[in-house]
């Protein structure tokens, strides 16, 4: 089943529920402490803080980004098989309308009955004092051993892994519920046999600061928010071990290591994953710069030059992989393809200007090198880093090779000293 199918039927699926589809948000924000949408209840936030909706059932597709923040998987890409920097969450919602029951009964009908996923591969986790969701589970046949009732570690009943809160303060909060799937004996390492697809969010008090403790009011409406991860849920339904192996990541991974030579499958899974960033990015009118949104998207296309870099790959390149990312998505996301030429553009740009900035910065390096013997010299490398803008991954990467160690205490004193000198002036 294509990605593309399972998304269709997800949604189809909470229609004849009743649900109204709506139109995923973009995903730059301009709030204070989230810069970029990291799920789908972002844009209903809203209701769950007291507005009334108009809709009492909603559900739709949202990429979600996740790289600065609460939620930053940006160091994972590349080394597990489940993240991503961008991904689509498929989301369905209750405001003051069903609960619990529901929402976990309609979840199980769609994986189990309409999905056709095994169920004897499903485990559960929930909250260890939700002896509701507990027996709603029980209802619905999952044997007693495969729900697992996380540990209140740390004693107060809403700090815990499976309790859910908008904000650590004042906010809505509940407990939740959430759905793994086994991947098989074969993976020792828990992180990676089991993985999450699902959660399952239940809305049901506020949180109140009282007599220096907090206590849990009941909420006047309840309120539900599921989130499944698209690519997580295709690659079950695939039968594949990777959400790089679904099909829309196998087109693209094939173009980079047939067209483009690169095949280590650390570096395959970061560009692939990063071209998928950037084009959303750049649709939404983002470009590189050094603040805020623009700054994520150089460091999203710098990490993909960096990975090409590693394979020897010494010119743009990256900029020739967003076609075939378009031609999948464009369907779905339409605006891919009306900013295709202008994605194209600005990712070719910000490779040039990088190559440029590279091959000035290798030839001072070389100089350097030839003069010291396998320790360079903080203050050059500051110099480098600082005047020429020469990456200093990427200085780290081409020490790493030639096993020369950068002096990194005199680099640093170098850099607070700048720091110093420019708060001193303002
Ligand atoms: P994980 O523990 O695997 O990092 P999470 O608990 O942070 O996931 P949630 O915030 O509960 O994830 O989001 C709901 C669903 O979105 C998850 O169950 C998962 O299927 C999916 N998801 C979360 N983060 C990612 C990611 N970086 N890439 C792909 N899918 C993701
Ligand atoms: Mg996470
Ligand atoms: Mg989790
Ligand atoms: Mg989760």
């Amino acid at each position: 089943m294509k990605l593309k199918v399972v998304r269709n039927k997800f949604l189809n699926f909470y229609k004849k529920k009743k649900h109204i589809i709506m139109p995923h948000i973009n995903l730059k924000l301009n709030e204070n402490k989230l810069m970029f949408v990291n799920s789908g209840m972002i844009q209903f936030k809203k209701f769950f803080l007291g507005r009334k909706s108009k809709y009492k059932r909603i559900c739709n597709v949202q990429p979600c980004f996740r790289v600065s923040g609460k939620h930053n998987d940006f160091e994972k890409i590349g080394y597990t098989n489940i993240h991503h920097t961008l991904f689509e969450m498929l989301g369905n919602w209750s405001f003051r309308n069903y609960f619990k029951y529901d929402a976990l009964f309609w979840t199980w009908e769609l994986l189990i009955n309409k999905f056709k996923i095994n169920e004897k591969k499903i485990w559960i986790t929930i909250h260890e004092n939700d002896f509701e969701t507990y027996n709603i589970w029980r209802k619905i046949g999952i044997s007693n051993k495969r729900i697992i009732k996380k540990k209140n570690i740390k004693k107060k009943f809403f700090l815990n892994e499976n309790f859910w809160e908008i904000s650590n303060n004042n906010g809505p909060c509940g407990t939740c519920s959430e759905i793994f799937y086994d991947m098989g004996k074969k993976y020792k390492l828990k992180n990676q046999r089991y993985v999450e697809i699902c959660n399952n969010v239940f809305l049901q008090y506020k949180k109140k600061l009282y007599n220096n403790k907090y206590i849990l009011n009941k909420l006047k409406y309840n309120y539900i928010d599921v989130g499944i991860g698209l690519e997580r849920l295709t690659s079950i339904l695939q039968n594949v071990n990777s959400n790089y192996k679904i099909d829309l990541f196998k087109k693209i991974i094939n173009k980079i290591s047939d067209k483009i030579k690169i095949k280590n499958i650390n570096s395959l899974k970061i560009i692939s994953d990063h071209i998928r960033s950037a084009c959303f990015l750049i649709s939404e009118k983002i470009y590189p710069s050094n603040n805020k949104h623009g700054y994520i998207l150089r460091k999203i296309i710098r990490r993909a030059i960096r990975e090409g870099y590693k394979s020897n790959i010494k010119n743009p390149f990256f900029y020739k992989i967003s076609s075939i990312l378009i031609k999948e998505m464009e369907d779905f996301y339409p605006f891919l393809k009306k900013n295709k030429n202008n994605i194209k553009n600005v990712i070719k740009k910000e490779e040039e200007k990088f190559f440029n900035i590279y091959k000035i910065g290798i030839r001072i390096l070389n100089n350097e090198l030839k003069k010291c013997s396998k320790k360079l010299d903080g203050k050059f490398a500051f110099k480098l880093y600082d005047t020429y803008g020469f990456p200093i991954e990427l200085l780290e990467d081409i020490c790493l090779k030639n096993k020369i160690l950068i002096k990194k205490k005199e680099f640093f004193y170098e850099m607070n000293k700048q720091k110093n000198n420019f708060l001193n002036r303002n």
